[in-house]
């Protein structure tokens, strides 16, 4: 498949859809969005607003309102709908609406003969990206989770402080779960090439007192952080699935922690959780199996089997 005139669809024109767009067009990663909305007033306020922006911009993308039935030309169909957790709510508390909300998304959009690649946002994310599989019926590399991309953003940022180093020279991902039983594979965190662990043993009076679980739950509740200030978060996500979208329209090859479907790798199967993939033009063109001591293993085990624990709900 080639791109000519990239497009991308946006259902759910909220706070992470509209900066999904914003962040789209200011980047100028593709020539037309489709805006659409449960809320048909609320997607064609969005529109005006981001049209207003064009005549500064370096690209005049189109934007308009959209229909599940203009899809079947679309690249990239981005899935923001959703109730955002309220107070007291965990992600996973909001799985039986989401449910529902993707539910009356999907079908339509299937039916409109859409053949690109879905990419879900919604929360709870990787259950809602497996259940989007399921419904869509398409090939499991065209379906991808956000899963923890924005949570290793947040962890890379985390490092990046403690190091005083810009954190994009940090390669680091957090796995499995994007809610509270995520982990951190630390024996493949890297800064600057050189291993983390290393890293902290060679300079134990700097950085030996370093709390890895205390890391690790920090970047896990970071998105709650956020959200006790602002009630939200969109901008951290609507980066992560814009450079999702510039990874499969511009057939990048880019490796990135998304949700995937595994089959097999890290010993699972018919599920969808957070592990580094190579994204390109198929979506995801393969997933990295990285070797993880035992102890790491165990517990991407045990946040994979939180994840399977609410896929059962979905049936
Ligand atoms: P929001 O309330 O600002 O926007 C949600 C939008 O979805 C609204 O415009 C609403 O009208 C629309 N909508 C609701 N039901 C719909 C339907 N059936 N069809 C079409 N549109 C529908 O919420 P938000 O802050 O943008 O969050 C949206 C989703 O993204 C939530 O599930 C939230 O938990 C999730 N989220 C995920 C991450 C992540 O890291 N994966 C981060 C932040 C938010």
């Amino acid at each position: 498949m080639s791109f000519k005139n990239k497009k991308v669809g946006i259902v759910g024109t909220g706070l992470v859809g509209s900066s999904t767009a914003f962040s789209l067009i200011t980047q100028g990663v593709c020539d037309n969005i489709l805006m659409i909305d449960i809320n048909e007033e609320k997607a064609k306020g969005e529109v005006m607003d981001l049209q207003h922006c064009i005549e500064y911009l370096n690209k005049n993308t189109k934007i308009e309102v959209g229909s599940y039935d203009m899809c079947s030309d679309v690249d990239v169909v981005v899935i923001t709908a959703g109730a955002p957790p309220k107070k007291g709510q965990t992600r996973l508390d909001t799985l039986e609406l989401s449910a529902k909300i993707v539910e009356s998304i999907v079908n339509p959009i299937m039916k409109s003969g859409f053949k690109g690649h879905f990419v879900v946002a919604s929360n709870p994310a990787d259950i809602i990206a497996y259940y989007v599989y399921r419904l869509s019926g398409l090939d499991k590399s065209h379906v991808i989770g956000t899963g923890t991309s924005v949570d290793s953003a947040r962890l890379k940022n985390f490092i990046g402080d403690l190091f005083n180093v810009d954190p994009r020279s940090v390669q680091a991902y957090s796995m499995g779960e994007h809610g509270d039983s995520q982990m951190v594979p630390w024996s493949h965190v890297y800064i600057g090439g050189k291993p983390f662990l290393k890293v902290v043993e060679d300079n134990k009076q700097r950085f030996g007192d370093i709390d890895l679980d205390k890391l690790v739950l920090d970047t896990a509740k970071a998105g709650w952080e956020v959200y006790n200030r602002k009630g939200t978060t969109y901008y951290g996500i609507a980066t992560a699935i814009v450079a999702i979208i510039k990874a499969i329209l511009n057939d990048e090859n880019k490796i990135m922690p998304v949700s995937a479907f595994l089959d097999g790798e890290y010993n699972q199967k018919d599920i969808y959780a957070g592990v580094p993939a190579v994204l390109n033009k198929s979506g995801i063109k393969e997933i990295v199996e990285i070797d993880m001591t035992d102890r790491e293993y165990d517990k991407f085990t045990d946040s994979c089997d939180v994840i399977r624990e609410y896929i059962s709900k979905l049936k």
